[in-house]
């Protein structure tokens, strides 16, 4: 019996731009950045190749270039001069990221500012937000205490003029008590892009370099989900659909598509974050000739697209619009 249904003829060479199912466009695309206090020029990261810390003098010129090319998003980190327990340089009217974003505002006022609200890059030790001794596991991060922290950072972003604030930290309640407190002091326009289901990934290794956001004790684990669990995966993104995210995330990209999957059923638009290890690995595995950097990089972003991403945030998106150009 041969077969009636031949899947080749679909395939043939003069058909194959017509059926292409997904495509990636700048418009997908959204660079992160990393702007530093305490640099007076761009610092190379040496564990990813072609990023740099920023200073604030220089942040702006570095978005028109990106705008240049075509991208209409970036979300930044910050790294501050000063660390604390409290992390109060995160949400001081001129620490690193208020300033990023007036200077990228006063630039390049048609770039869409994302500024990641999470305290771990401001904290003397490391976690994303206040510790304390919690009832069954010792020092641990507390919840609500932590809440009211993010409140104050997301608060002052949008003082500053970022038009999405996007918390990051995984606690229970932060984006029904960040948007409760935006729309009170006025900034009902802000945009809550939700790191709704995030896991505690070995992926993030490269990126505690660049943020200077390792911790000094314990892990992430009691706020970070386990990769392990698909159904906790989408309840948490759904909680935070509930409690009026505009858009969710699923961090990383790559390993988590089944994921992704699942959380764009929500109907909300889904982001998805290429993190610093996928973006590493690629990287080394290219500087080494072991694969070709540019197949690869467009193969991963279209399989993320494909498997509901709206928004994808990668270190590539500068090196992709030059590709698409
Ligand atoms: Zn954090």
């Amino acid at each position: 019996m041969f077969p009636t249904r031949r899947m080749r003829r679909v395939r043939s060479r003069t058909i194959q731009p017509l059926l292409c199912e997904t495509t990636i466009s700048k418009n997908d695309l959204v660079a992160p950045l990393f702007v530093d206090e305490t640099a007076s020029a761009p610092v190379p990261i040496s564990s990813m190749p072609g990023q740099f810390r920023y200073p604030v003098s220089g942040i702006a010129a570095v978005v028109q270039k990106f705008r240049d090319r075509g991208i209409r998003a970036v979300l930044l980190f910050g790294i501050p001069a000063h660390k604390d327990e409290g992390a109060t340089a995160a949400y001081d009217p001129q620490g690193v990221v208020q300033q990023a974003v007036r200077n990228i505002k006063a630039a390049c006022p048609d770039m869409l500012v994302i500024t990641d609200v999470c305290a771990c890059e401001y904290t003397s030790h490391g976690h994303c937000g206040i510790v304390g001794d919690s009832r069954c596991s010792g020092p641990d991060l507390l919840n609500d205490e932590s809440l009211l922290l993010m409140n104050k950072i997301a608060t002052s972003h949008a003082e500053a003029g970022a038009d999405i604030v996007a918390p990051s930290c995984m606690l229970d309640g932060m984006v029904g008590s960040i948007r409760a407190a935006l729309d009170t002091a006025g900034y009902e326009e802000v945009l809550i892009l939700s790191y709704s289901t995030k896991f505690s990934s070995a992926l993030y290794g490269p990126f505690r370099e660049a943020a200077e956001s390792g911790f000094s004790f314990g892990d992430r684990t009691t706020y970070q989900m386990n990769p392990a669990n698909g159904r906790e995966a989408f309840l948490e993104s759904q909680l935070d659909a509930d409690e009026g995210a505009d858009i969710l995330m699923v961090k990383p990209a790559g390993p988590y598509l089944d994921v992704l999957a699942d959380v764009a059923t929500l109907g909300l638009p889904v982001a998805a974050y290429q993190v610093s290890g996928e973006y590493s690995m690629i990287k080394a595995a290219a500087e080494r000739g072991w694969i070709k950097e540019k197949e690869t990089v467009l193969e991963t972003l279209t399989c993320i697209k494909r498997a509901g991403a709206d928004l994808i945030i990668t270190y590539f998106a500068y090196d992709v619009c030059g590709w698409l150009s």
